[in-house]
């Protein structure tokens, strides 16, 4: 049988809402408050150290974002405490904590700081 325009224009609906109604893989462990996504990054960290870390929001070496591909590194310099992305940021900041401590500091977004 030939199939009507009818089921044709159904078909092109079911279709669109088919691919709309995609949805990204959930991580398995539900959010405890609901009011924050947590980055599969943070999820082993305590409530104190993720509000650090939604805080600081990227690391100082880098400028990614903290958590985004893996668990932030916790470091004390001073009497700071800040976050950064790897093994080989928190030598850097060793290094230099000075200059880091000055860009964890800066209030967010903006400008990227120069390089030496
Ligand atoms: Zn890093």
């Amino acid at each position: 049988m030939i199939p009507s325009w009818r089921s044709l224009i159904f078909v092109t609906i079911l279709g669109v809402v088919g691919c709309a109604d995609e949805i990204p893989p959930t991580v398995s462990q539900s959010p405890a408050e609901g009011t924050e996504v947590v980055p599969p990054g943070l999820a082993s960290l305590s409530p104190e150290d993720r509000r650090l870390v939604s805080k600081q929001k990227i690391c100082p070496v880098t400028n990614e974002e903290l958590g985004s591909k893996e668990e932030p590194i916790k470091m004390t310099v001073g009497n700071t405490t800040l976050f950064v992305c790897c093994p080989g940021c928190y030598s850097q900041v060793l290094k230099e904590p000075e200059k880091y401590l000055a860009v964890v500091n800066l209030p967010s977004t903006a400008e990227t700081p120069s390089k030496p």
